[in-house]
């Protein structure tokens, strides 16, 4: 039998932008439920850099001593080699905020972290082990969501739906909302190496001819990102995984002992990348945040921090009006209005990254060298604190406005 449940506002997936949502719209008293189709947050691969400009929002929401009391890795400079020669990228010390630097924290504490918070909201429902599989429709209104649970089916109605289900958007594909593809040469393998905690390295990123990968230092082991041409994975497998480990560790010898820990090819995730977003956010009854709306790149690290961004826009502009009521259309598009131009951007700037660094980059036999403008940021150190202030910050950075309900 499939059970009912009424609710104000339900945000499908519990991602960054879900559980962010989830929290902001609890805090406001609003009826919420959060749907996540997993059992928890434990996922091979998540991004899981928090950006100054999200470090903002939790200290906003008197939230950062506990955070940051979780074990993370602080990154201020942003350094890399490129065929060779060093490179600096950004440099967050530059930046006149509060938290100057990118925390690197495994996702899945930050969600936990965000869903232990949102206890204390009597109006927050979190629901696990749900994965929305329809719509439901009344008239031309989307009217909730048909989901999935090990006991059953249930039906959700609610005022307003909220799509946070990432870049495979179950939600928006149902709602038949047109996806704009912008697309991206490369895909990413994205596997561990152990570390001894005397290893260490400033280099994050390296690019040699052909190849090109990322180390993140993240205490007790290193994790890589090793970024192959896009539909290239047969290949590379085709040259077995030997040869691949070791163009790993030419490219970065740090890794020489710790990559033992790469034992077969289920010890490489492959990822795929996207960039896309929709032509619209919004349908009468439905709105669509995060990879939902907008999927981005890897580069820069920006996915996770944008998509609490939407967070915030969204309960700022919508949560006093949903403890009334449904929010009628216009008042949806205005979150589609305020969010829409950073995403351009950042994607803007994602693609002149793919096509002038990783293109280039990714083509076999050529030879390399810095692109201007990375051999001008590396030579003139305050431009270093305006590419921070674009990676840390983002464009157009959203403040905590949303109300807090009396208890
Ligand atoms: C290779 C790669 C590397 C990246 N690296 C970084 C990085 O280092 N830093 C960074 O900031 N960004 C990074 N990104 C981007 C980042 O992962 C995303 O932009 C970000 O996770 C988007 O957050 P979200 O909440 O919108 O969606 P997601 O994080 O995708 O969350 C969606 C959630 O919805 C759940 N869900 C899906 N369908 C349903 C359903 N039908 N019902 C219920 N639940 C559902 C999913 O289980 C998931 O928990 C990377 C992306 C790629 C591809």
């Amino acid at each position: 039998m499939t059970q009912s449940i009424k609710t104000r506002c339900c945000i499908v997936g519990g991602g960054p932008a879900g559980m962010m949502l989830g929290y902001l719209l609890g805090r406001a008293g609003v009826d919420v439920v959060v749907l996540e189709k997993h059992a928890d947050f434990f996922r091979d691969f998540r991004g899981d850099t928090v950006h100054p400009s999200t470090l903002q929002v939790m200290d906003e929401l008197g939230l950062i001593d506990g955070f940051l009391q979780l074990p993370h890795q602080r990154l201020q400079k942003m350094q890399g080699l490129f065929a060779g020669t060093p490179v600096q990228i950004a440099d967050l010390g530059r930046l006149k905020v509060k938290y100057n630097f990118i925390a690197f924290m495994p996702q899945w504490d930050f969600l936990n972290f965000l869903r232990e918070a949102g206890r204390r909201f009597p109006s927050l429902k979190v629901m696990m082990r749900t994965e929305a599989v329809d719509l439901i429709r009344d008239g031309a209104r989307i009217a909730g969501v048909r989901a999935k649970t090990p006991e059953g089916m249930v039906d959700i109605a609610a005022d307003l739906t909220i799509a946070c289900d990432g870049r495979h958007s179950t939600v928006r594909e149902r709602a038949g909302l047109k996806v704009e593809e912008i697309g991206a040469p490369m895909d990413v393998l994205w596997f561990r190496a152990g570390k001894t905690l005397e290893e260490t390295e400033k280099i994050f990123a390296r690019v040699d001819p052909g190849k090109m990968m990322v180390t993140f230092d993240r205490g007790d082991y290193w994790q890589c990102a090793f970024v192959i041409p896009k539909g290239g994975y047969e290949a590379v497998k085709a040259r077995g995984l030997e040869a691949l480990l070791a163009d790993i560790v030419r490219m970065a010898p740090v890794l020489k002992s710790g990559i033992s820990d790469v034992k077969s090819w289920d010890d490489m995730k492959l990822l795929t990348v996207a960039i896309n977003r929709l032509d619209k956010w919004v349908q009468p009854g439905l709105l669509c945040i995060g990879d939902a709306a907008h999927a981005m790149s890897p580069m820069g690290g920006v996915g996770v921090n944008l998509a609490v961004q939407d967070a915030v826009a969204t309960a700022n502009l919508l949560a006093a009006r949903l403890q009334q009521g449904a929010p009628g259309e216009a008042e949806l598009a205005a979150v589609q209005a305020r969010r829409e131009f950073p995403v351009r951007m950042t994607q803007r700037m994602q693609v002149v990254g793919q096509d002038n660094i990783v293109a280039m980059a990714l083509k076999p036999g050529k030879t390399l060298k810095a692109p201007l403008p990375l051999r001008i940021v590396t030579a003139i150190p305050w431009l270093q604190g305006i590419t921070a202030r674009f990676l840390g910050l983002g464009v157009r950075p959203e403040h905590v406005h949303s109300p807090v309900a009396r208890s």
